[in-house]
């Protein structure tokens, strides 16, 4: 039997990260086995599904690079991937179990169903619905018949247990005392998520659900549906839940919980990857960078761990680095072109693009999030203005413009305007001066750059000439004498 599994996003959001580490762990285990991977559209909320959030699930995988064999937009055999359009097939389902008996129409109203809850809780009973105002099929019938509305339930035989193996968790057992007799067909005629979901991976064929941890109380509810349908239920895997550093639940506070925030802010697929497999599996050593190729090599659902898996956005910044820093010089320069074309809002020329790609290195080594990098490298390209803060805490310093006239003067005397030819006319200023390297250099930065954030100082003189080097200093020179 070849493995076959899925990831069923509701487009009620943004593809939130734990839902793509989900999709990562099906993709890994798919590839891994040689299987086969889905993407399902959990679309039955018309209500809160919106274009705008599909549209989000399907790039963000994309961008993650994990393709689905099978799915919305692919297609496949068990075409159509939707359930807003396979409701006739639930409700066909649900016929079938209420002619076997083994669901019912149920017209128990809420108000019935407050009272049992609360009489069951005060006295220390489970409050699961016991089905205790189930009528008969020939009342039923009867009611329904005069135009009574009525919900679908799924009759829990009790007294009873689902007993089953997680790969994760191991033996997991729910006593149907904590199992309510669960709607499956609202009156309305949609199906309950349990239904939907439970249909659709019988339907697909699914033999391994992996999800995350919240959804582990709904398991025996979609493995007495799976039986009732008289289908082998799947293999279960259930991920522990994301967490914040501070053991707190994954939320907005921790940083950005929907994927595309990741994307849009700078940071390489890849890295988000390889940081997503780590949130829960062990790659088997103390690996913390493992390309695609290893992962899915070495991806096993049995080296997932139970504990919670702790998301740290500062963790995940630095493996961006990490990232950035082993991106091949060709790649790095295609990917910083375009937005720092961007950024200047126009195409750079040959003779900037040759700058651009000598002191991308220099760059590269740095950054932690290519969002950085197009203002790390403006000043080479266009005007500068000063950044406030770098003014107050370089500028405005006694010894600030005492440095950048000398620089201007020792510039000045270069014929050579070369990376080393430079350092050694600064080098030398210092010592004239009698400035150390942080009062004597950090001035030239920001009266260069307008921010002591930039690349190295040398290179940032050679590439921007001498011309512009002279220029700029002039003007610093006459800013600061002007707030003096
Ligand atoms: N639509 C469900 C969700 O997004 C799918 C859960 C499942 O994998 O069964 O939570």
């Amino acid at each position: 039997m070849s493995v076959r599994v899925r990831i069923a996003p509701s487009p009620t959001g943004y593809l939130h990260v734990g839902t793509a580490r989900a999709a990562l762990y099906n993709y890994l285990f798919a590839r891994h086995h040689n299987g086969v991977f889905i993407l399902r559209s959990d679309d039955t909320d018309t209500e809160r599904s919106t274009q705008e959030f599909s549209d989000d699930i399907v790039a963000s995988m994309r961008w993650l690079g994990l393709e689905w064999d099978e799915g919305i937009i692919v297609g496949g055999p068990h075409e159509t991937y939707r359930q807003s359009e396979r409701l006739g097939r639930y409700q066909e389902v649900a016929a079938g179990l209420v002619e076997a008996g083994k669901a019912y129409y149920s017209f128990a109203t809420p108000e019935q169903l407050e009272t049992f809850r609360n009489e069951a809780r005060r006295e220390g009973m489970s409050p699961a619905y016991d089905g205790r105002y189930k009528v008969s099929p020939a009342e039923a019938e009867e009611r329904l018949r005069t135009g009574e509305s009525a919900t679908v339930r799924f009759a829990v035989p009790r007294p009873g247990e689902t007993v089953f193996e997680d790969v994760v968790r191991d033996e997991v057992r729910f006593d149907h005392v904590q199992v309510d007799d669960f709607v499956i067909l609202r009156s309305n005629g949609t199906p309950t998520y349990h239904l939907a979901s439970t249909v659709d991976d019988v339907d697909f064929e699914i033999t391994h659900v992996i999800r995350g941890e919240d959804l582990l109380s709904s398991t025996p509810k979609h493995i007495l549906l799976t039986e009732a349908m008289g289908a082998e239920p799947p293999t279960y895997a259930h991920l522990p839940l994301l967490m914040g550093p501070d053991g707190k639940k994954l939320s907005k506070r921790h940083g950005h919980t929907a994927l595309a925030a990741y994307r849009d802010a700078g940071y390489l697929a890849d890295a988000v990857v390889n940081y997503l497999a780590l949130l829960g599996w062990n790659p088997g050593d103390d690996d913390t960078v493992v390309d695609r190729a290893a992962m899915i090599e070495r991806f096993e659902l049995d080296r997932v761990s139970k504990n919670p898996a702790i998301f740290d956005a500062v963790k995940l910044e630095w493996m961006n680095g990490v990232y950035i820093r082993g991106m091949n010089a060709d790649a790095f320069i295609a990917t910083v072109t375009p937005l720092v074309e961007e950024d200047l809002g126009r195409a750079l020329t040959a003779d900037e693009r040759a700058v651009l790609a000598e002191m991308a290195p220099l760059v590269q080594e740095r950054a932690k999030k290519l969002t950085e990098i197009a203002p790390q490298m403006r000043f080479l390209f266009a005007e500068i203005s000063y950044d406030e803060t770098s003014w107050q805490k370089v500028m405005a310093k006694p010894d600030a413009g005492r440095a950048i006239r000398s620089a201007r003067e020792v510039l000045a005397r270069l014929d050579d305007f070369s990376t080393n030819s430079v350092e050694h006319a600064l080098r030398g200023m210092l010592e004239t001066e009698g400035l150390n390297p942080r009062k004597g250099f950090q001035p030239l930065r920001v009266a260069l750059s307008g921010s002591s954030v930039s690349p190295p100082l040398f290179e940032s003189v050679a590439a921007l000439g001498k011309d512009r080097t002279l220029a700029r200093l002039d003007a610093a020179a006459v800013a600061i004498d002007a707030a003096s």
